[in-house]
């Protein structure tokens, strides 16, 4: 398996995440903080990608401290982090969400969780597809897909927009977004 540090997180969110993930990094790094569905879902995820727990800890820290110090962070997140490693509770070694599963989400006020195909409105969809370099009749062709809810096909159009190349498999997982697209750029 591969590992990722903290340090390659900004450049890989801007080769290789899925838009609900870019999201969640951008909020982050705005914010200093993410509420309880965001931290599951983008923990999980980088987890998945590869980032230990140890560095799970300090890239976490590393926001939250700055925001609520880092004794709070110690005392009342750092908690739900080994846990998700499988670290604390019933040590279960939890794995990051599906696609189906972030789609179903219903986040509210202040989350940035779930999938933007699905929870953002059409305006925010365009200008985050924009900042992803995808314009014209392949932005036009996702947001397609978006208003008839095939909302997968619309990130997998995306990641074909961003990659030039066609991805036959379809995008039913971020971490398979992540791994195809890491496969892709090696
Ligand atoms: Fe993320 Fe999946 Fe939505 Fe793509 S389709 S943005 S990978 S939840």
């Amino acid at each position: 398996a591969t590992e990722i540090s903290p340090k390659d997180i900004d450049q890989l969110a801007r080769t290789s995440f899925p838009l609900c993930m870019r999201h969640m990094l951008e909020k982050l790094r705005e914010n200093h903080h993410l509420k309880h569905g965001g931290r599951m879902q983008f923990g999980l995820f980088l987890k998945g990608a590869g980032l230990k727990l140890e560095d799970a800890l300090t890239f976490w820290r590393s926001e939250f401290s700055q925001k609520v110090g880092s004794e709070r962070f110690d005392k009342e997140y750092a908690y739900s982090i080994r846990h998700n490693y499988g670290k604390e509770g019933k040590r279960t070694d939890y794995t990051s969400y599906s696609c189906q599963k972030i789609i179903s989400a219903t986040p509210g006020v202040g989350d940035h969780h779930g999938c933007p195909y699905r929870h953002f409105g059409e305006e925010n969809l365009r200008a985050a597809l924009n900042n992803m370099g995808v314009g014209g009749n392949a932005l036009e062709g996702i947001l397609d897909k978006v208003k008839n809810r095939h909302y997968q096909l619309a990130c997998t159009m995306t990641f074909e927009a961003t990659h030039g190349v066609s991805c036959d498999t379809g995008i039913n997982h971020p971490n398979q977004y992540f791994s195809e697209s890491q496969k892709v750029l090696q």
